[in-house]
Parts: C-alpha cells; sequence; structure tokens
C-alpha cells in the first residue's frame, strides 16, 4: 500500500451496514471529511448527510467531485451494479467496490453459477432457464424438494425453497410467466436443495490480492429458532467455530482463489467486497451464492473486530494496489442484535419516537438502519429494521449479555427482536 495523506470519504448507501462504514472510517487518523449519501437519522447525527438515491449514478459522481472525495465507499449492490464504480473511475476518483463487470456476480445469478462452472467452484448442481416447458422437464428429472430462484437482484427475497413438486411448478410458472419478481424473474436458477449450517466467509479484494475478514453467521428468518419468513437479516456474529482453520483453509484455497483467479481469466479486474455465502455440507464447503458488497447485519460485527486502520486497506483495494497479507483483529466475538418494528417482514408503522439510553456500556455500540431525525434531534424509525445493537467481549455469551442489556434500555413502539441470536454457537 502506498503512503497516503488525509482525505474526504464518501459512503454511499442508508443502512446498518453504512452507519457502521462512516463510524469506522470516523475513527481513522486518515480521514478528512466524511460525508454520508442519502445516509440515516444516525448517520446524521455523525457527519453530514446528503438526500440522494443510491440509484442516482450522475448525482453521486457530482457530489463527490463537489465535495472534493479522495475515497467512496460503496455500501449496497444496486449502485455497484448500475456502474457507479465505473462513472467515479472516468471522472479520477477512486471508489470501493467492484465495477458494473465485477457486480454481475451479484445481480445475475445465472452469470454466478454458470461462473462457478467455468472455474470449478463447489456449488449446488443446477440448470438456468428463461422458458417455462425446458424448465419443467428438468423438475421431472430432479424432484423436490428443490430451490428456484430469480436470477436477478430481489433483495434476498427470490429464492423459493420448495418441499413439494407443485410448490416448484408454482413457484417455476409465478417466476417466468407471471410476475412475481419483475424483471428479476425472468430468468431463473434451479438448483439441488443443500443441507447443513450456513456461514458467511468476507474477504476485501483487489485483483488477486486479498484479506479475509473472520468468519460469521446470521439469522435471516424473522422467528426465534430461526423459523418464520426470511429477513435482510436479525442478527449476526463472529467468529464462529463451525469454520474450523482447516475448513478456513479449505475454503481460501478452493473458493477465494480460484474465484479471483477466475474473475481474472475472465478480464475482471475485482475489487472490494467478495462475500461468499457458504453451505457446510457434509461433503465440504458449497458456495450458495456471492455477494458483492458487505453484509448487513454481518458488517456490523465485523468492522468492530478490525484492530487495524481499514481506511488505507479499502484505499488500496480501490487502486487496485497490494493489501496486507492479514489484518489485526481484537480477541473474543462481536454479536449484533437488529431491533426491528413490529410487523416486520410485512407492513410495520413508521415514525415511531426512539428513546436511547444516556450512555452505552464500553464496547457496545447502536448504529442505526431505518431512522431518520427530526430538526429538533428526535430520531424516529424509518424502516423495518430499525436499528442493530452490537456488543464486543471476550467470550461470546459476554458479547450476549452485554447487546441484549442495551437492547433492553432502547424504547419504541412495537419494538421487534429475537432473544435467541447467537444460539447455534452458544449452544455447541
Ligand atoms: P441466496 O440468495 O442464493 O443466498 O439464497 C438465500 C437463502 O436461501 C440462503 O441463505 C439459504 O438459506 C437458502 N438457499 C439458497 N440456495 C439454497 C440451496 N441450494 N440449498 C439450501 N438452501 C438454499
Amino acid at each position: 500500500m502506498s503512503e497516503i495523506s488525509k482525505l474526504n470519504i464518501l459512503v454511499v448507501g442508508s443502512g446498518g451496514r453504512e452507519h457502521a462504514l462512516v463510524q469506522k472510517c470516523l475513527q481513522s487518523p486518515l480521514a478528512g471529511k466524511v460525508i454520508a449519501a442519502p445516509g440515516n437519522g444516525g448517520m446524521a447525527s455523525e457527519v453530514e448527510c446528503f438526500n440522494l438515491c443510491v440509484e442516482d449514478i450522475p448525482a453521486l459522481v457530482e457530489l463527490a467531485q463537489e465535495q472534493n472525495i479522495g475515497l467512496v465507499v460503496v455500501g449496497p449492490e444496486v449502485p455497484l451494479s448500475l456502474g457507479l464504480v465505473d462513472a467515479l473511475a472516468a471522472v479520477g476518483i477512486p471508489a470501493y467496490g467492484p465495477n458494473k463487470d465485477g457486480a454481475q456476480l451479484e445481480s445475475s445469478k445465472a452469470f454466478c453459477k454458470d461462473f462457478f462452472a467455468r472455474h470449478n467452484i463447489p456449488t449446488a448442481a443446477y440448470g438456468t432457464f428463461t422458458e417455462v416447458e425446458p424448465a419443467l422437464a428438468y423438475l421431472e428429472e430432479h424432484p423436490a424438494p428443490i430451490v428456484i430462484k430469480a436470477s436477478g437482484l430481489a433483495a434476498g427475497k427470490g429464492v423459493i425453497m420448495a418441499e413439494t413438486q407443485e410448490e416448484a411448478v408454482a413457484a417455476v410458472k409465478d417466476m417466468l410467466e407471471g410476475d412475481a419478481f419483475g424483471s428479476s424473474g425472468k430468468e431463473i436458477v434451479i438448483e439441488e436443495t443443500l443441507y447443513g449450517e450456513e456461514a458467511s466467509i468476507h474477504v476485501i479484494a483487489s485483483g488477486e490480492h486479498f484479506v479475509c475478514l473472520p468468519p460469521s453467521q446470521d439469522h435471516k428468518r424473522v422467528g426465534e429458532g430461526d423459523t418464520g419468513l426470511n429477513t435482510g437479516g436479525m442478527g449476526a456474529y463472529t467468529p464462529t467455530s463451525k469454520v474450523t482453520p482447516e475448513m478456513q483453509a479449505e475454503i481460501e484455497e478452493q473458493v477465494i482463489k480460484p474465484t479471483l483467479a477466475g474473475l481474472k481469466a475472465d478480464g475482471i479486474d475485482y475489487r472490494g467486497t467478495l462475500y461468499a455465502g457458504l453451505m457446510l455440507t457434509d461433503k465440504g464447503v458449497k458456495v450458495l451464492e456471492y455477494n458483492v458488497r458487505f453484509g448487513d447485519p454481518e458488517t456490523q460485527v465485523l468492522l468492530p473486530m478490525v484492530a487495524d486502520d481499514l481506511v488505507p486497506v479499502l484505499l488500496a483495494s480501490a487502486k487496485g494496489e497490494a493489501l496486507p497479507a492479514k489484518l489485526q483483529y481484537h480477541e473474543g466475538a462481536a454479536i449484533v442484535i437488529v431491533l426491528a418494528a413490529g410487523g416486520y417482514p410485512g407492513s410495520y408503522a413508521k415514525g415511531q419516537e426512539i428513546t436511547f439510553p444516556a450512555t452505552l456500556p464500553a464496547s457496545s455500540a447502536i448504529v442505526h438502519a431505518g431512522t431518520s431525525r427530526d430538526i429538533d434531534g428526535t430520531i424516529r424509525t424509518a424502516g423495518g429494521r430499525v436499528l442493530g445493537v452490537s456488543g464486543q467481549a471476550p467470550t461470546l455469551q459476554a458479547a450476549v449479555d452485554l447487546a441484549y442489556s442495551v437492547c433492553d434500555q432502547v424504547e419504541f413502539q412495537d419494538k421487534y427482536l429475537r432473544r435467541d441470536i447467537g444460539h447455534r454457537e452458544l449452544n455447541r
């Protein structure tokens, strides 16, 4: 990494992930001015926020130019898939995240599965289809239980786990003939159901250089015991003992290195986060999906564990420079618990006033996700996932106890949280 002087940083996005990124950037001695677009109620209390849509690429580029930004950190996948990083590169502004070509790993599941096949990366057996007849013929040969996925971006909601053949047939017809997922569902992937525990590996990549963050696990279902509807994520923790050091080495050798080499071979200079969603099956590790940005809420536990200054690492990735071989991490474990609006992921109320504890215990933090801030400073609910409460401690149990003690001091009407975040790891 080259020597750098202070630089202004723009964080793009409005969720808990972006608030955690803002907080990490603010800690850096290299950070000059930090700003966010569009930001949220929590970010607005800490940095200047600009109310722009993350899909408005020209406006974001203009903002970065006007504000003399030296590093843009892109949170969500949509602006990446729309070519924000390419547009910033065209005006000479380094941006952390892949270009539009690299973002296809997430924006097209069909592209991603074909990439896995071409580069021998372990994944579920699959077929991709745009027509109903061949898709139904595939289902005859590969009966339920089976997984049907909309190929395009569907905010984590385009996956149907069909238990019966009827459900599978209905899902195929809904996506290809109906309008279940709009244009995202006009191409589908049908794939084998894998069994095992899921884990996430985040790497920061710069071409073929990469540095791994600790393995994490999240809780996607809304209900305790991992039941009920899928959500954006109700909580997460790191590390997980489920990913042993041997497994970590296997993941780096059989998944991460071939992926980055494959991207290079395909002419893609991949920079930014590569986040592998893995199924740890009894036949080895298989990749369920790639995301091309940090996970939300995983970021809220991963970043506080990083002891090093992250800004030079993000900048080196953005510029395609070499990365440090390893990052230094704090000892122990971290957990984040999502406080949601009652009703989420279905319909829920917005605009409820939130009250916070006057002070937070050491090693705990509150990041804002769906919040807004009134002129007088009052913070209100403005989304389904409202806040993330994180705790860091020498053990996961201590981190859990710390985070829940803070959760109980935050109040808003119809606050909903799961009380069992981390249960798999705690019960091992
Ligand atoms: P994806 O967006 O592809 O990661 O899928 C979202 C979620 O659906 C995953 O986190 C898994 O819980 C589940 N899932 C996806 N594909 C499979 C599969 N082939 N077998 C079992 N579960 C799956």
